[in-house]
């Protein structure tokens, strides 16, 4: 078995040792989900959320493409 320590409450979280990285892992003491991000040594974090429930939203009107300024040259 690997442990890790949950960043949530503290708690040792137990894993398999072929637990794949990348799978996700709940800690029984306060329920979060961790993702597992490495296994050597054993690294875990929060696992982000796949559902819509972000509330944030993204901003993206500073995304301007200047590709004409660059258009200058001689060749002939
Ligand atoms: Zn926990």
């Amino acid at each position: 078995m690997l442990r890790v320590e949950c960043p949530d409450c503290g708690e040792i979280v137990e894993l398999r040792e072929n637990t794949p990285v990348g799978s996700r892992v709940i800690c029984v003491e306060c329920g979060v989900e961790l993702e597992v991000l490495s296994l050597y040594p054993l690294e875990v974090d929060y696992a982000l959320e796949d559902e819509d429930d972000w509330e944030g939203e993204w901003e993206e009107d500073e995304l301007e493409e200047g590709a004409d300024e660059d258009a200058e040259g001689d060749n002939e």
